[in-house]
């Protein structure tokens, strides 16, 4: 069997789920389970109506759900034309919204939105647009049962960044969804969001769908998960900010996790670790050019000599360098483990480190200036941030071993200036920070040194290593 994920991008409106439903029925028989995420936007229209009502205006919040209803009633219209099916997905989605305005108008009242409620209300995205996805299947003669992720989807009670059990999943999709794969039927569920074994909702963070495809895949050993999107595979920048970028066919699993964790947004960063130890593929491709094959992230033979290549460079928009060095230069390892204890209480997801004898430096994302965790660092030193600054990351193979690579780098930022400069413990990337003000110039010029001449095929591939 295999995985395909379907992102916001490819559930855009009625005509990108034709699209969709199309797709799927090219590969039934290679016994697919559908992994949906929420229509284009949705996600943020229900944070936004949350944040809204929680700021005690519900009717403003409700506004925000009406013009999202009707976007999903407008595809409903124009996919679903059996009388029965539409009533059966309307009865649905009007509980659907009626549970969400309860919820609004609780947290109106309350003035109070945690984290819990946040994923609870952010949780109806995906059941909206994995019933439209089973139900326009049905409607083109396709098996497809619609499956809540509740049932199945166990994860850890870390309410917007939850983790999954891993084992428990796999129970449970052998007793919930392998039943439905040998009676030859089609699973259609739900990306991102998880239950706790309270059963409250939860999700494992924004953009997560690609996780849930990757649980999923390691949990049944699928063949493959496939992650369907807006663009042709893994290029070679984001095409967004870099005109010229070229595909990427190949990368390893240690390459894709490198570029998404340091900003690429075409995959979520957890979605390797599941399929890491079983070695199942991940196609990376187009839903508006399915001919196109995509990129294909494998772990590679290790038995073969690695190719020094860049292979993509990636970006974070907004990162502040925190540098602080320690008051009394004694015990240097008790300052360390301070820092990083702070750090980590604090929840705060430290990038790049830097460290010289008594100095330490790293990336954090967003800005921190006025955050409380700085207070904190001041017990031990006195503390230096810098925001508004923007991290690149060049992702590639044998970097440390290529005589000439930080040259060619710090030659095509000339002029430019760095505050933080990291060669990355896993030999597999270099992460440069710049003022934010100079982020694509930046971006352009790697992009210019690594890629120059457009490959004539506009895919670009190094020996798979
Ligand atoms: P989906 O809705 O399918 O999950 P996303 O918007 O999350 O899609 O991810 C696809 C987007 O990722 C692309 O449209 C592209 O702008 C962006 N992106 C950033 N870096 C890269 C890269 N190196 N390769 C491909 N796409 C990238
Ligand atoms: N719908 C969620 C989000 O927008 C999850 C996803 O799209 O992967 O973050
Ligand atoms: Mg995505």
């Amino acid at each position: 069997m295999i995985v395909m994920k379907f992102g916001g991008t490819s559930n855009r409106d009625a005509a990108a789920i034709a699209n969709v439903l199309r797709i799927i029925t090219t590969h039934l028989a290679e016994r697919p389970v559908v992994v949906i995420s929420a229509i284009a936007n949705a996600t943020n229209d229900l944070e936004e109506s949350a944040r809204t009502a929680a700021s005690g205006d519900a009717s403003r919040g409700e506004e925000i759900l009406t013009r999202l209803n009707a976007r999903h009633l407008a595809i409903v219209g124009a996919l679903v034309r059996d009388k029965a099916r539409a009533g059966n997905l309307l009865g649905a989605f009007s509980g659907y919204l009626k549970e969400l305005t309860t919820l609004l108008h609780g947290l109106a009242i309350l003035h109070e939105l945690t984290p819990r409620t946040m994923d609870a209300i952010c949780s109806y995205g995906e059941r909206f647009s994995s019933r439209i996805i089973a139900a326009g299947l049905q409607e083109s003669g396709v098996d497809a049962v619609w499956v809540d992720a509740k049932d199945f989807m166990l994860t850890d009670s870390n309410f917007g960044r939850a983790l999954p059990v891993m084992e428990a999943v796999r129970s449970n999709l052998v007793r919930v969804v392998v039943p439905l794969l040998e009676r030859q039927q089609v699973p259609v569920t739900q990306g991102f969001i998880g239950v706790t074994s309270s059963g409250a909702y939860t999700t494992m963070g924004r953009e997560s769908s690609d996780f849930s495809a990757s649980i999923i895949g390691a949990a049944l050993d699928a063949e493959r998960v496939q992650i369907w999107t807006d663009v042709d595979g893994i290029l070679t920048a984001d095409p967004r900010i870099v005109a010229g970028v070229q595909k990427v066919r190949h990368m390893s699993f240690d390459e894709a996790f490198e570029l998404s964790y340091f900003g690429a947004k075409v995959l979520h960063p957890n979605t390797m670790l599941p399929l890491l130890e079983k070695n199942i593929p991940v196609e990376v491709r187009n839903s508006r050019r399915e001919e196109g094959t995509g990129t294909l992230i494998e772990q590679p033979d290790p038995s073969r000599a690695v190719a020094p290549a860049v292979k993509s460079i990636s970006f974070s928009a907004d990162v502040t360098v925190v540098s602080l060095s320690p008051r009394k230069r004694t015990n240097q390892y008790l300052f360390w483990e301070g820092v990083f204890s702070v750090l980590s209480r604090s929840g705060i997801d430290v990038r790049s480190v830097t460290t010289s004898e008594y100095k330490i430096a790293f990336t954090i994302a967003g800005s921190y200036e006025s955050s409380t965790v700085i207070p904190c660092l001041e017990e031990f030193g006195p503390v230096t941030v810098l925001p508004g600054q923007a991290s690149l990351c060049i992702v590639g193979s044998g970097l440390r071993e290529w005589n000439g690579f930080a040259g060619r780098v710090f030659g095509a930022l000339t002029g430019l200036k760095t505050s933080l400069i990291a060669y990355g413990a896993s030999g597999l990337s270099m992460t440069v920070v710049v003022d934010r003000l100079e982020l694509e110039d930046a971006l352009v010029r790697l992009h210019n040194e690594f890629f120059g001449s457009p490959a004539p095929s506009g895919e670009f591939d190094v020996p798979f290593n």
